[in-house]
């Protein structure tokens, strides 16, 4: 297995000298062949060695900015490309990717003499290379669009964009300054993203910083500085942690991990610094130690294992494992403490990052992956990153078609940029707001009167709609009435972002429209109980209404039709609870079949193939676990037939089985059925949930019993509650009702486990 990719990067970013002056070596083809030697993959050497000869002909006599034979350039492009695993005829196109631009030579003749492939590549990167540098937002985003457009037909056109931008970067130096900040900002602001949304990391992370340090020069030195300060303390600090956590990860029996030290990027220090005002030292993963190893459910028991050794943050575990990035990273993220043995120094924080070498590999190359191995696990997941992007990208055109031209750098940027924007009041006062918000909650956390005074806005001078999204340095200015006129309008509480603007938009229609409130609540609540169809009849009513006042805190039915139009209550949120009385008041009295169509079945979830359920007389019927109770194996069950759904399965003791079959509405529907022989071998997906007092160490003794036992789990959660107690959520796969109680009696004599769920 290939170890990391740091080659990618001039140095390790671990030893990365943060003073140092990028300046990229003199490539020659003599260090392509020797790459190339080294990758240890297979490459036409043949095909490459006649691109090269074809390229540097062309290209005869032309030179650089920076004084050196042109060819240099595209041989650089070149090697970034086989340093990311990708293919010969990338290498081929890479050579060859300015010559129909800047020389005399045709597509045609290209077709002609390197085939069709690499003609189609270098026609895509000839149209990108003619959008021209432009830092106005909708032009940057048409960039985007066509570049997307581009790439529909082979996704290398924008890996090799990204290669040839990247060199571009590092040669910068030679450019005019006001050239280097046009390039930069373009660099930080499309094709940093695109490498973010490819999910190839060592390149975003490098064309960020590169851009930085052209645009705040001061900021970059600034914290280049503050590293290269530390680098020595800092070396030391994380082979310390990891020669310790090594050796606890072996005495659990975690004996195959791979280690590595990581230092955050200059570009993302400078975001939490500048952009958050954020101190260095409140920076919680400056510093990160990587865990790789082979399976998920050893990703959990090393969370365990770090979790026993350092004092966790528990507001700062992510499980990307569970929920993904939509690039497709995943990992656990967890921040820790390490008292020092100092008592003059600060106790210093770092992250843990936890995954497996499949999605390390993910996480490195993205959809490169794709083109990096041919088989295996590795080969599996950059395939399906390569197919995510590829769909993404062809929704992304399809999106922007029909709509304004703008949203498509906000969707790449999306999970990019800080949660926080920063926005400016006319008179220049900096105003944060989340991330998603309009015009209306700025007005609204200026004052609730300008809010409610609100008839029109300018953004940066120009007039825009009330829902208009702000971005950071955007300078707004709210126009007012002298008196509230019309007041804010109900669409407004759907426009705002945040609660503060919505609270004093509620607030409002709670105060001047109370008539209205009754009314349209009212209208809403019948609507909404019609489409879930939830129909009461007359005589159920009063029972129904006076159990959803008396459950909302309210005094009378109109105060509860008030709050739903003024907004307080929510009532699809409240849908679950709506059903639930409708099934006891309405529907229980009136035997099971009136539930059927509008409540058990959406309580289903359906197994994929066999579920380990025979039917009585029936082969091969579509077979469903009601989830309303849950089945499991060695659980007696019966079933029942759906109306287009095939069999249902409950537990005998479920509420929603009558107790006397022969009884009821429709005795013929219930049907027996039996778990058939092989579902002891079948897991099951179950959720427990542990109350617990908590303790440090607590996570990691549930994960490691659970990892002795074998239990896979494929989503873990854990939060404090009030009074020290905490709540870990595990979703785990079982193999049957006997297995699941073994696994409860095993958790509950973990010391601080109180009950299980
Ligand atoms: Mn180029």
């Amino acid at each position: 297995m290939t170890k990391g990719n740091d080659d990618i990067a001039r140095t390790d970013v671990n030893e990365r000298d943060f003073t140092d002056n990028v300046v990229e070596a003199y490539q020659t083809y003599d260090v392509l062949v020797a790459n190339i030697a080294k990758s240890g993959k297979d490459y036409d050497m043949a095909a490459i060695e006649k691109a090269y000869l074809f390229a540097n002909k062309a290209h005869a006599g032309q030179k650089r900015k920076s004084g050196e034979p042109y060819i240099v350039h595209p041989i650089s492009v070149a090697n970034i490309l086989v340093s990311l695993g990708m293919d010969t005829d990338s290498v081929v196109a890479a050579l060859l990717h300015d010559v129909v631009e800047d020389t005399p030579v045709t597509l045609e003749e290209i077709e002609k003499t390197f085939g069709s492939t690499t003609a189609q590549i270098i026609d895509g990167l000839t149209k990108l290379s003619k959008l021209g540098f432009n830092t106005e937002e909708e032009h940057q985003s048409e960039n985007v669009r066509r570049m997307l457009i581009a790439t529909n037909k082979d996704i290398r056109v924008l890996i090799i964009k990204l290669a040839d931008r990247l060199n571009n970067m590092r040669t910068l130096s030679a450019m005019y300054p006001q050239k280097q900040r046009t390039i930069s900002r373009e660099t930080l602001e499309v094709y940093a993203p695109l490498a973010h949304r490819l999910g190839i990391r060592p390149v975003k992370e490098e064309l960020e910083d590169l851009s930085l340090r052209y645009l705040d020069p001061i900021g970059y030195n600034e914290i280049c500085e503050r590293l290269s300060a530390q680098q020595a303390d800092r070396h030391a600090f994380l082979e310390e942690i990891k020669e310790e956590l090594r050796e606890k990860l072996i005495e659990y029996n975690i004996t195959n991990a791979e280690l590595s030290g990581r230092i955050k990027s200059v570009h993302g220090i400078y975001n939490k610094m500048i952009m958050q005002g954020k101190s260095f030292e409140d920076i919680y993963d400056i510093y990160a130690v990587r865990i790789i190893v082979d399976t998920v459910t050893e990703c959990y028991a090393a969370l365990g294992v770090v979790q026993t050794t350092y004092t966790p943050l528990p507001s700062r575990f992510k499980d990307y494992i569970a929920m993904p990035k939509s690039n497709g990273y995943k990992s656990l993220h967890n921040t820790f403490i390490r008292k020092s043995d100092d008592p003059n120094k600060n106790a210093v924080p770092f992250e843990v990052q936890i995954r497996t070498r499949d999605m390390h590999l993910t996480a490195e190359y993205g959809v490169a992956a794709h083109w990096k191995y041919k088989t295996g696990m590795a080969a599996e997941g950059g395939n399906k990153v390569f197919e995510n992007t590829v769909s993404w990208i062809r929704k992304m055109i399809e999106d922007q078609m029909d709509s304004e031209s703008a949203d498509v750098l906000d969707v790449i940027k999306e999970d990019i940029m800080p949660e926080e924007i920063y926005v400016f009041t006319p008179k220049g006062e900096i105003k944060v707001l989340p991330r998603g918000a309009t015009v209306i909650d700025f007005a609204y956390s200026i004052h609730s009167q300008v809010g409610h005074r609100m008839i029109g806005a300018k953004i940066d001078g120009r007039i825009v709609p009330l829902n208009t999204v702000l971005h950071t340095g955007n300078r707004i200015e709210i126009q007012t009435t002298k008196e509230i006129t019309n007041g804010p309008s109900r669409d407004w509480l759907n426009m705002a972002k945040t609660s503060q603007a919505k609270t004093k938009i509620r607030s409002w229609f709670k105060n001047e429209r109370r008539a209205e409130n009754i009314e349209e609540g009212k209208a809403e609540f019948e609507r909404e109980m019609k489409r879930a169809g939830l129909i009461i009849p007359d005589d159920k009513f009063d029972e129904f209404m006076q159990e959803q006042i008396r459950k909302s805190h309210k005094d009378s039915i109109d105060d509860f039709y008030a709050a739903i139009g003024y907004g307080a209550i929510v009532i699809t949120k409240l849908m679950p609870r709506l059903r639930e009385d409708y099934a006891r008041i309405v529907i229980k009295p009136m035997g099971l079949q009136g539930i059927e169509g509008n409540f058990i079945e959406e309580e289903h979830k359906t197994f994929k193939g066999d579920p380990g359920v025979r039917v009585e007389g029936i082969d091969n019927c579509q077979i469903k676990m009601s989830r309303c109770c849950n089945p499991l194996p060695g659980d007696e069950i019966i079933g029942f037939i759906t109306r287009g759904f095939g069999v249902s399965v409950h537990k005998r003791s479920c509420p929603n089985v009558p107790e006397d079959i022969s009884k009821c509405e429709n005795p013929e529907r219930w049907i027996k059925v039996y778990w058939s022989e092989s579902t002891n071998y079948r897991e099951f997906k179950t959720t427990l949930r542990l109350f617990c007092l908590n303790r440090k160490g607590l996570l990691a003794d549930v994960t490691t019993q659970l990892s002795m036992m074998h239990i896979s789990i494929s989503m873990l959660n854990s939060r404090e509650l009030k009074d020290d107690n905490a709540m870990i959520t595990a979703t785990i796969s079982v193999s049957s009702k006997e297995h699941l109680a073994q696994i409860t009696s095993k958790l509950s004599r973990i010391s601080g486990v109180l009950s299980i769920e």
